[in-house]
């Protein structure tokens, strides 16, 4: 095997060597089936047993009981910012949004390119997107509120789970899906990309409580309707199988670990080797409250411009990728992504404090 780089991507991102190592393993030959995946008929039993697989782990991992589906549709959770205003936000009701980031703005503003009514319950939009508002104020007849659990180009997260009491609450959760425990009855939908923390790019699950079936819209183009996925469990046409796949050996892998707690466990350790430094460093600066700084993406500036440039391309030369900050933004970024190795951090940690005493 080749030589592997410490992976900091924001998405696509790193999967666990693992679960490369099996796919590389199943390449040429699915577990004895002399085909690969990607070659495989979606209608076959063979591949019905690896989407199961996969719905059964997601199950599992999250405790859901039978009032839940699990999905996997295609277009990124960018198609799912459309299908929900779409789905879930009937004419005499307004679709409601908290935004703390760039994808929360794009959410909200697909429901209203659409014609939707819409309304913004609280926004942090005042200070940059660096903190999670704590009140919100709904309008009248909300259809729902729509919240980014992890804003991965700010690097802000909920820490616990919103609680509302009559209105059904969705989640775009791309960017820390299953990096913690969460008590998912709280949620009325969750999608999230698979990119960034459970598998590659191609395929979005979504998390469907089953009382939200009968709220869907009447006479939706077919496939931005939800009742065509749930109607033939995500196989109303080709699905992207070999994304499928990954996700479900990631899945397993997660299980393996020990579930949401153990990954938690993880999580907070490598987020904590890199916070510390932000913390005891007048060299490196945080950019958000500390109190709602993500597990899963750590926005960090240097003193000037030029050294975060410099820091850049020794972190290249140091065998670390993909430290740079969104371009909306600026500045530095590293994800540590659930697959993202203990090393990983471990290694940016020590680098970080090398170059802080080389160029202070
Ligand atoms: C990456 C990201 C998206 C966009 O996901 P796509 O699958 O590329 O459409 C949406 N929301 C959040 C929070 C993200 O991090």
């Amino acid at each position: 095997m080749g030589k592997r780089v410490h992976n900091f991507s924001a998405g696509p991102a790193v999967l666990p060597e693992e679960v490369l190592l099996e796919i590389q393993n199943d390449l040429m030959d699915y577990k004895g089936h002399g085909l690969s995946v990607m070659e495989m008929s979606h209608r076959s039993a063979v591949f019905q047993g690896i989407v199961d697989k996969a719905i059964a782990s997601t199950k599992r991992i999250f405790s859901l009981g039978d009032n839940y589906e699990v999905l996997f549709l295609q277009g990124g959770a960018s198609t799912q910012f459309y299908m929900i205003p779409l789905n879930f936000c009937p004419e005499d009701k307004v679709a409601n949004f908290i935004n703390t980031g760039a994808w929360a703005t794009k959410a909200l503003k697909e429901a209203k390119k659409i014609g939707k009514k819409m309304h913004i319950a609280a926004s942090s939009e005042d200070k940059d997107f660096t903190y999670i508002p704590k009140e919100y104020q709904l309008s009248e007849n909300p259809a729902y509120l729509h919240i980014t659990t992890n804003n991965t180009i700010r690097g802000t997260e909920y820490k616990t789970d919103l609680v509302l009491d009559d209105i059904p609450l969705i989640a775009d959760m791309s960017s820390n899906i299953m990096s913690k425990p969460i008590d998912v009855r709280k949620y009325a939908v969750i999608y999230a990309g698979a990119q960034k923390n459970i598998g590659p790019a191609g395929t979005t699950l979504v998390i469907f409580r089953k009382d939200m079936i009968e709220k869907i819209n009447p006479g939706l183009p077919t496939m931005m309707d939800y009742h065509t996925h749930i109607d033939k469990a995500s196989m109303f046409n080709t699905p992207p199988c070999f994304a499928i796949y990954v996700v479900g050996l990631v899945l397993k892998w997660i299980e393996k670990k020990g579930g949401l707690k153990a990954i938690e466990k993880n999580n907070i350790e490598k987020a904590q080797l890199i916070y510390d430094i932000l913390d005891n460093s007048d060299f490196y600066r945080g950019t958000v409250v500390k109190e709602d700084r993500s597990l899963m993406n750590i926005p960090f500036r240097l003193p000037t411009e030029d050294l975060e440039k410099k820091f850049i391309t020794e972190s290249l030369e140091n065998g670390m990728l993909n430290l740079k900050g969104h371009r909306s933004v600026g500045g530095c970024r590293a994800s540590l992504y659930n697959s993202l190795p203990i090393k990983s951090a471990q290694d940016l940690a020590q680098f970080m404090l090398d170059f802080e005493r080389k160029n202070k």
